[in-house]
């Protein structure tokens, strides 16, 4: 038994990646070992490699899309077994005593729940993540891949995968719902995807008209080019859901709320590095819509939403590069290329 991986670690701002060997979590029973197959590429991997959200404590391996197989199980793991193939997102473990772990929202630890890179174990070692051959941790949060579902269309499920379903389902989504969709790229068209498995009529919206091609492509019922004021103006009131994936500097409340219904929901999963502008209270009142967050998903929602996933036949559009290709990938990454979500392979 080795207690080494290889990664493709970040060892300083925008240095390429570099493989070593490092050191796995000191293994424990509630351990499970993976030879990851896959890791998609998340733009929290990105912001956490440049130091965008904060100090990064190098080397860091990212990658929070991780797919394998099982190898290993503690003896206190339960439902896990060696063979399954299985699945891992941005979290790894939490607290498991405060008030929200306690209500089954684990993702949301008081304590601040463990990343899957950059953060440490309770024991006190570092997390790594996905861009590497193997990955140790807890069984609580490694989830199984359903059968009719590949390993690398599973990938990018869970990040990208939960981080949409959670708000949509928080939401009530069905098929009274109109959901507008804003940003459409890894996170939105994913949104897209399971907003329309859900029953919605789902708009697409983006600046320009790049995307509206693939908005219809999607299976989207309409489309907004937030740049247009015709296209905003059509929309007055229409939607009962905005699903924020994206958005730009320029973003300003007012224009986005008077889209909703009354009683209408902006859900925000965007955390980009500046801030959200003020908003001004009579916007909030005056058609009694409501601004809420997500983050990720609980671990019994990520089982909830892989299987509704595999049940609907949900399709991720991803670019497959071979893990060794990984600055290659991030490189076009950075570059925005579209359609939509990167993810690595091991050969
Ligand atoms: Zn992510
Ligand atoms: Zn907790």
């Amino acid at each position: 038994m080795t207690d080494t991986f290889t990664g493709w670690a970040a060892t300083a701002k925008g240095e390429p990646l570099v493989q070593m060997e490092l050191k796995l979590r000191t293994w424990d029973e509630d351990c499970v070992d993976i030879d990851i197959t896959h890791c998609g590429i998340c733009a929290s991997d990105i912001y956490t490699i440049d130091e965008g959200w904060g100090p990064t404590d190098y080397p860091c391996v990212a990658g929070h899309e991780i797919v394998g197989i099982v190898t290993r199980v503690g003896k206190r793991v339960k439902k896990i077994q060696v063979g399954d193939r299985v699945g891992v997102g941005p979290e790894c473990d939490s607290c498991r005593e405060c008030g929200a772990c306690k209500d089954g929202f684990e993702n949301v630890c008081e304590k601040f729940a463990t990343t899957t890179y950059n953060s440490k174990w309770p024991n006190g070692d570092k997390t790594y993540g996905g861009y590497a051959n193997k990955w140790r941790g807890d069984y609580r949060w490694v989830f199984k891949v359903p059968n009719n579902m590949s390993n690398k269309d599973a990938a990018c499920f869970f990040c990208a995968g939960i981080t949409t379903y959670a708000p949509l389902k928080h939401g009530d989504v069905n098929e009274k719902s109109v959901v507008g969709v804003l940003g459409i790229g890894g996170l939105g068209h994913i949104a897209i995807l399971f907003a329309k498995a859900m029953g919605a009529t789902v708009i697409g919206m983006s600046h320009s008209d790049k995307k509206r091609d693939y908005a219809d492509d999607l299976g989207c019922d309409g489309y907004i080019n937030t740049e247009v004021v015709e296209d905003m103006v059509k929309y007055k009131h229409k939607l009962t859901h905005i699903l924020c994936t994206g958005t730009g500097k320029d973003f300003e409340w007012e224009p986005y709320l008077e889209l909703l219904h009354v009683n209408g929901k902006f859900m925000n999963v965007f955390i980009p590095g500046w801030k959200f502008p003020q908003i001004d209270p009579f916007t909030l009142i005056i058609n009694q819509v409501s601004i809420s967050g997500t983050a990720v998903g609980s671990p019994a929602e990520m089982q909830e939403m892989i299987n509704f996933a595999a049940e609907r036949e949900i399709k991720p559009w991803i670019n497959k590069y071979k893990m060794s290709d990984i600055n290659k990938a991030i490189a076009d990454f950075r570059a925005g290329l579209p359609k939509f979500r990167f993810v690595l392979e091991n050969e």
